[in-house]
C-alpha cells in the first residue's frame, strides 16, 4: 500500500487503469480538436496544457471533450506552472480549484506543480506530501536533468519517491549543454523500477522507450515546444521569430524533420527506402505526398500522419514481454542512427544513449513473457484494469 512520508495510506480510483501503457499526444488547448481526432485510437490519449496559464480555458476545453464530444480516452490536464521565466517553484501550493475541477471532470488529477530545481529536496518531498494528501492524485515532477543524471540526487529522489508511493509524472527539462547527459536514461529507467507507477509527458519521440521498459504513459509533444521544457533563459534572450516550419514524423528515423528537409533529402536519396509510408493516413504512399497537399490542408495531413506513425509504433512495442519490447526499441534505435547517417542527417544522441542504456540480447535462450513493469501490484496493473486492445 502506497504511504506518504507521515505514513498514511494512498488510494488510487480504478480510473487510472485506462492509462495504462497509453501513448498520449501532448497538446495546447487550441489544438484539442485536431488531437482529439488523430489520437481516438486504442492506446492514445491527450495532455492538454493550458495554454500561457489561462486554466479556466482548458478546464472549459476538457469539459466540452467529456461532455459533448463524448471523448473516451484517457486525458490528463497539465497546468503547466513549471514552464518559463516566471515559473512557479515547487513550494508553490497547489491549487484546489484545479483539483477539484479535475475530479468533478472524472479525469486523473495531475498536480499543478512548480518546478523542481536542483538540489531541492524540500521542494521534491513537499510536492509528493502534497499529492499524497490528495489521495487519488498524480504527483507531477517538472525536474532539473541533475535529479536524474547525478548519483545522489538520483538516489534521494528514487528513495522519496518509492517511500511515498503516489505515482509520478515526470518532465526532464532540456540540459544547458548542448547534449542531454546519457545518464538521463538509465536514471530514468531506475526510477521505473521503483514500484511506482510513472509517466513520462512532454516528451519527444525517444520517450518511447520508456513505454516499453514499463512506464504507465508517455506523452509525445504535437510540436518542438511540447517535446521538451526549456531551461530558463538568461534576461536578454529574445526567441526566435518566425513561422515554425511544419515537422513530420519519419518512421525509421524515429525522429521529426522538417517537410522542406524531408522534400530535400527525398530528391538526394530517392531510393534508400525510408519515405514510403505505410500509416493509415499515407496508405503507403511516399511522404512526398504530403509536401504535395494544398497549403490549407498539409499541416493537418501531416500531424495526422505523425500521429499515425506515434501509435503504430506504440501497438508494436508494447507486447507482453517487457525484455522483447526493450531489445526491440534497441535494435529500433540502432537503426533510426544508421538511417540518419546514411542521409547526413545530424545524429541524436538519444538514440545512442537508448542502446549504451539496454544491454543486448547475449543468449539464444528467449525470456518468458512476463511483466516486470513498475507498479505491478498497484491499481494500475493490467491484472485489475486491462487495458484496451491495442
Ligand atoms: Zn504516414
Amino acid at each position: 500500500m502506497a504511504r506518504d512520508l507521515d505514513g498514511r495510506s494512498g488510494g488510487f480510483g480504478r480510473r487510472f487503469g485506462d492509462l495504462d501503457r497509453s501513448l498520449l499526444l501532448h497538446c495546447r488547448t487550441s489544438q484539442v480538436t485536431q488531437a482529439a481526432e488523430t489520437a481516438g485510437r486504442a492506446g492514445g490519449g491527450l495532455v492538454v496544457t493550458a495554454d500561457r496559464g489561462n486554466l479556466r480555458g482548458c478546464l472549459g476545453r476538457a469539459r466540452h471533450l467529456r461532455e459533448v464530444d463524448h471523448y473516451r480516452r484517457p486525458v490528463l490536464l497539465d497546468a503547466a506552472r513549471y514552464v518559463g521565466d516566471a515559473r512557479l517553484p515547487a513550494a508553490a501550493p497547489f491549487d484546489q480549484r484545479w483539483i477539484d475541477c479535475q475530479r468533478d471532470l472524472g479525469l486523473p488529477v495531475l498536480t499543478d506543480s512548480g518546478y523542481l530545481a536542483r538540489d531541492d529536496t524540500a521542494g521534491l518531498a513537499g510536492i509528493l506530501e502534497r499529492a499524497a494528501r490528495l489521495g487519488d492524485a498524480i504527483a507531477l515532477l517538472p525536474m532539473h536533468p541533475s535529479w536524474l543524471a547525478d548519483r545522489i540526487a538520483r538516489q534521494t529522489l528514487i528513495r522519496y519517491v518509492a517511500a511515498v508511493g503516489v505515482p509520478v509524472a515526470v518532465v526532464v527539462e532540456e540540459s544547458a549543454n548542448p547534449f542531454t547527459p546519457a545518464s538521463t536514461v538509465p536514471g530514468l529507467l531506475q526510477l521505473l523500477g521503483c514500484g511506482v507507477p510513472v509517466l513520462v509527458l512532454r516528451a519527444d519521440l525517444p520517450a518511447l522507450g520508456m513505454l516499453c521498459s514499463g512506464a504507465t504513459a508517455v506523452a509525445i509533444g504535437t510540436e518542438p515546444a511540447l517535446r521538451r521544457l526549456d531551461p530558463r533563459r538568461p534576461a536578454r534572450y529574445r526567441p526566435p521569430t518566425g513561422v515554425p516550419r511544419p515537422s513530420v514524423l519519419v518512421r525509421q528515423c524515429l525522429s521529426y524533420a522538417p517537410l522542406a528537409e524531408i522534400e530535400t533529402t527525398m530528391r538526394r536519396y530517392p531510393d534508400n527506402g525510408m519515405w514510403d509510408c505505410g500509416c493509415a493516413t499515407c496508405a503507403g504512399r511516399g511522404l512526398g505526398w504530403l509536401v504535395d497537399r494544398p497549403d490549407g490542408e498539409r499541416g493537418r495531413t501531416a500531424f495526422r500522419h505523425s500521429v499515425d506513425v506515434l501509435l503504430d509504433l506504440r501497438a508494436e512495442l508494447t507486447g507482453p514481454s517487457v525484455q522483447l519490447n526493450e531489445w526491440s526499441w534497441r535494435a529500433r534505435c540502432a537503426a533510426a542512427a544508421s538511417r540518419r547517417r546514411e542521409v547526413g542527417w545530424d545524429l541524436l544522441p538519444m538514440l545512442d544513449h537508448w542502446q549504451e542504456a539496454i544491454a543486448p540480447p547475449t543468449t539464444s535462450r528467449m525470456p518468458a513473457p512476463t511483466s516486470r513493469r513498475a507498479g505491478g501490484s498497484s491499481r494500475f496493473s493490467r491484472a485489475t484494469t486491462p487495458r484496451s486492445a491495442a
